[in-house]
């Protein structure tokens, strides 16, 4: 029988994932967190521009309050001390030590980045940590080696083009809807549509914690709980983290 998988990932570990949580513990889903060990604790506020976080200003230097171009929420990462209870029983997946851009990193650089990343996840959730997300969406394909060399064994990008299907390269592994996209429930009726022939279908469906703050039509925490609930209310659709989704389906080649 062929199955129909619903997976979140949200990136950089924040306090907005704390509500996320709650919400999905409600709705019972699974989700994936995208975590940078190297900047638990770590504040800085984002500036939008539509419904996109375009600008980060370092909440040491930046007053809320005062007048400002841009509309910012705060983009405060959890502290170490409390990230393992937070995330108790959710998927924890690597996004680089310091959130680099990989593009722009030496082999090197990539292989710490990555290595010590996935290294001191595992460690501090006690978990095999095998996923990872790509900074700033640079997924490139210079960065399998040291993925590959890491134990990583999917990675996600922020291209949006992945459809219902499995990747055929799991270390290229595309959205098939970012929440904020205006056509974010009609392509949930399309998934809930499409019958799975032959292969398993999987929706992938991506989010910043701070994204619910902005609070514009298309990015805010009533839409949130309503995918969550659209999407639960379909028996048919197992709802779980990425790592789960791919090792129910099946990895390429084994
Ligand atoms: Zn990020």
């Amino acid at each position: 029988m062929r199955k129909k998988y619903f997976a979140w990932s949200f990136d950089d570990g924040l306090e907005q994932d704390k509500r996320i949580i709650e919400t999905l513990r409600q709705y019972g889903m699974g989700a994936t967190f995208h975590l940078n060990s190297g900047l638990f604790g770590d504040k800085t506020y984002e500036g939008r521009i539509g419904n996109l976080g375009m600008t980060e200003k370092p909440a040491a230097r930046f007053d809320p309050a005062a007048r400002h171009l841009l509309p910012y929420v705060p983009h405060f990462r959890i502290p170490e001390d409390e990230v393992c209870q937070v995330y108790k029983g959710f998927e924890i997946a690597s996004h680089t030590r310091t959130h680099v851009n990989l593009a722009r990193c030496s082999e090197e650089e990539r292989r710490t980045q990555i290595g010590d990343d996935v290294a001191a996840l595992s460690k501090k959730f006690g978990q095999q940590v095998i996923g990872f997300a790509y900074p700033y969406g640079t997924d490139a394909k210079q960065s399998a080696a040291a993925l590959k060399a890491a134990g990583v064994r999917y990675a996600r990008t922020a291209h949006t083009e992945g459809g219902f299907r499995f990747p055929q390269d799991p270390l290229r592994t595309n959205l098939s809807c970012w929440h904020i996209s205006s056509k974010t429930f009609q392509r949930l009726e399309q998934f809930f549509a499409a019958e799975p022939e032959d292969d398993d279908l999987f929706f992938l469906m991506f989010a910043h914690g701070y994204e619910f703050d902005f609070g514009t039509k298309e990015s805010n925490w009533d839409k949130f709980e309503r995918i969550c609930e659209t999407v639960a209310a379909h028996d048919d659709v197992v709802c779980c983290s990425m790592g789960e989704a791919f090792r129910l389906h099946g990895y390429p080649h084994g």
